[in-house]
C-alpha cells in the first residue's frame, strides 16, 4: 500500500543535508544568542562569521570540474557575471552530485561565442551555446525574460536581460532558482534553500500565472515531488488542481521524459497526478477506483500498479510502461459474483488500451513492440519444458531480451500481490529458461537445413515452406537426437507429405 511517507524518511542523502543545514543554523542561532548576551558588538567574532559563511559557500563545489570554473573566470575578466544555477545549485546544496552543471550570464550569446573557442550555438535565439571545455560541454544561457505565453508552453519571446534575479524569477520551482558563484555564494532570492529544508515543491510567484505559461511545469513540480520526496506547496497545488487539463496542450515528446522518470524513480507519485494523465490513459483515474475484493489483492488497481513498479527489477522504460498499463484493462472487465471482484481476460483489454497509449504518446517503435506483448503476456506463467521454450522463441518469436522482460514484469507484478504463490512458477521456468535460452538450435538459421532444401526436395509452396520448416525446427528442439542433416532432411519429406496430405483432404472436403 502506498502511504505519505515525509521526505525524511524516503531520502537519506536529502537527510544528511538537512542535518547539516540545520547544524549550521543552530550554530549561527548559538552564535547569535550569545553576541546578544555579551550586549557588544565583538568586530572579530563577526568577520570570523562572514569568513564562515564564504566558507561554506565556496564549499558548496568542492568537485566543481576546472573547465567550468575557467569558463566563470574567463566571462568575470570579460566584465560579465556568471554564475552556476538551475539543477547543479540545487543538487549540491542536498549533498548530492550534479550530474551536469549549467551556467547563467550577462553576456551575450555572441559574446559567450566570441569569448571560447569551442562552441555550439545549441539554443541561440533563446541565449544557450554550449561551450566545450576539457572537462566536456556546459551550457551558457544569457540571463533573459521571457515575454507572454500564449500557447501553455511557449514564451511568445525571450528578452536578455542585465539582472541575475530577473532571470530567477523565470525559473520554476523556488528550489530551481538558486544561483552560485565562488565570489558571491548563493543568491537565493525566493528561499530555494528554506524550501529545500522543509521539503516543499513551490512556483516561483503566482503558481496560477506559472503553470497557465507553462502546463509543463505541473508535471516537473510531480518529478520533483517524487525524486526528493517532497511535499507541495497547498498553493501550488491548488494551481495544479485547477489547470490540469491545460496539459494536454503540450507535446507528447515533453511529457514521456518525465513520467518515464516518475514510472522508473518515484511511481508512488502517480496517485497524485492521474489527473495531469488523463488526456493519454484516463483509465488511471478510473483504476484508482476500482476495488479488488478478491484474495489476491491487498488494494484498488491503481496502487496495485504503483507497488508492482516499485518493485521492477530493472530500470528499462518498455518493461516500466508495460507495468503502468498492465492492468488498465481491469476496469472494463469487472465482474462481480461469488463475493468477490473477477476481472476475467483483462489483459486482452490491457493490450487494446496498450494500443492506444503508445501511439497516443508516439513511444518509440522498438519499445512499442515490447510494450504490447509485456501487456498482454504479463498474466501467463510458462510450465518449465522445451514446448514452451518453442512457443515464445520460435512461435512468438521473442528475442532473448523480451523473455528477460516478462520476468521482471511478472516479478514485479506477483509482489504487487497479496500471496507470492506465483513466484515459484517464475523461478521455475526462469531457471528452465536460463539453462536452455543457448541451446541450438532454436532459431531456423541454426537448423541443418533451409529453405531451398524445401524447394528442391519437395512439392511445397508459399506459406507452406515456413511451416514445414517450423514443424521440423520444433521437433528438433524437443528432440535433440535429431540434430543433423540427414535426420532433418527426412523429418521435412514427412512433414512435406502430411502437410500435402491435409491439404488434399481439406479441398475434397471444401468440394463435398
Ligand atoms: P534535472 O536534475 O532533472 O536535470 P534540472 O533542474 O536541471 O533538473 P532541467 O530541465 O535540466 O532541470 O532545467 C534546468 C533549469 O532550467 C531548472 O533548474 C529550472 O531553473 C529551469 N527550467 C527548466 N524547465 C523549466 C520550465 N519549464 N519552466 C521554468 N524553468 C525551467
Ligand atoms: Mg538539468
Amino acid at each position: 500500500m502506498t502511504n505519505q511517507k515525509t521526505h525524511n524518511e524516503l531520502n537519506p542523502e536529502t537527510n544528511a543535508m538537512f542535518s547539516s543545514v540545520s547544524e549550521r543554523d543552530e550554530k549561527k542561532k548559538e552564535k547569535e544568542e550569545n553576541e546578544e548576551n555579551k550586549g557588544n558588538e565583538d568586530k572579530n567574532e563577526k568577520e570570523e562569521n562572514k569568513e564562515k559563511t564564504t566558507l561554506d559557500s565556496s564549499n558548496l563545489f568542492p568537485d566543481l570540474p576546472k573547465g567550468i570554473r575557467q569558463v566563470m573566470e574567463t566571462l568575470e575578466d570579460h566584465g560579465d557575471q556568471a554564475y552556476l544555477v538551475g539543477g547543479c545549485v540545487r543538487d549540491a546544496k542536498l549533498g548530492k552530485k550534479p550530474h551536469d552543471y549549467d551556467l547563467t550570464t550577462s553576456a551575450r550569446p555572441e559574446e559567450v561565442q566570441a569569448l571560447f573557442e569551442k562552441t555550439i550555438p545549441t539554443g541561440i535565439a533563446h541565449g544557450t551555446i554550449t561551450v566545450m571545455t576539457k572537462d566536456g560541454p556546459v551550457e551558457v544561457t544569457t540571463f533573459r525574460k521571457e515575454g507572454q505565453y500564449r500557447d501553455h508552453r511557449h514564451p511568445d519571446s525571450v528578452d536578455f536581460v542585465t539582472d541575475l534575479e530577473e532571470d530567477l524569477a523565470r525559473r520554476d520551482f523556488t528550489i530551481n532558482a538558486m544561483a552560485w558563484n565562488p565570489k558571491t555564494g548563493l543568491v537565493d532570492p525566493f528561499g530555494g534553500q528554506k524550501d529545500l529544508e522543509r521539503g516543499t515543491i513551490r512556483a516561483v510567484g503566482d503558481p496560477m500565472r506559472r503553470f497557465e505559461e507553462d502546463a509543463l511545469r505541473m508535471l516537473r513540480a510531480f518529478r520533483f515531488a517524487g525524486r526528493y520526496g517532497f511535499e507541495m506547496d497547498p498553493k501550488t497545488k491548488e494551481a495544479i488542481d485547477k489547470l490540469a487539463p491545460t496539459i494536454s496542450n503540450v507535446a507528447v515528446e515533453r511529457i514521456v521524459p518525465e513520467v518515464e522518470e516518475i514510472l522508473l524513480n518515484s511511481p508512488d507519485i502517480l496517485d497524485q497526478m492521474t489527473a495531469l494523465l488523463k488526456p493519454w490513459i484516463p483509465e488511471l483515474d478510473v483504476m484508482l477506483h476500482t476495488e479488488q475484493n478478491s484474495v489476491y489483492h491487498y488494494t484498488d488497481v491503481l496502487h496495485h500498479t504503483i507497488d508492482a513498479l516499485k518493485h521492477l527489477p530493472t530500470k528499462d522504460p518498455a518493461s516500466a510502461w508495460a507495468l503502468l498499463l498492465h492492468d488498465t484493462g481491469k476496469p472494463a472487465t469487472h465482474e462481480f459474483y461469488d463475493g468477490h471482484d473477477h476481472f476475467k481476460r483483462h489483459e486482452v483489454e490491457s493490450e487494446k488500451i496498450a494500443r492506444r497509449v503508445v501511439k497516443a504518446l508516439k513511444l518509440p517503435r522498438k519499445m512499442s513492440e515490447e510494450i504490447i506483448p509485456l501487456v498482454r503476456y504479463h498474466d501467463t506463467f510458462y510450465a518449465p519444458n522445451l514446448k514452451n521454450l518453442y512457443k515464445l522463441r520460435v512461435l512468438k518469436g521473442w528475442p532473448d531480451e523480451l523473455v528477460e522482460k516478462l520476468f521482471g514484469v511478472q516479478y514485479g507484478d506477483i509482489m504487487a500481490h497479496a500471496t507470492h504463490d506465483r513466484l515459484k512458477s517464475l523461478d521455475a521456468f526462469k531457471t528452465f529458461y536460463e539453462a536452455e535460452k543457448n541451446r541450438h538450435p532454436l532459431a531456423f538459421n541454426q537448423l541443418k537445413i533451409n529453405g531451398r532444401d524445401v524447394l528442391e526436395t519437395t512439392k511445397l509452396q508459399g506459406p507452406q515452406i515456413s511451416k514445414a520448416l517450423e514443424t521440423v525446427l520444433k521437433e528438433v528442439i524437443l528432440h535433440p537426437e535429431l540434430d543433423s542433416r540427414d535426420a532433418q532432411l527426412k523429418l521435412l519429406n514427412q512433414t512435406a507429405a502430411r502437410l500435402i496430405r491435409e491439404e488434399a483432404n481439406q479441398k475434397m472436403q471444401t468440394k463435398a
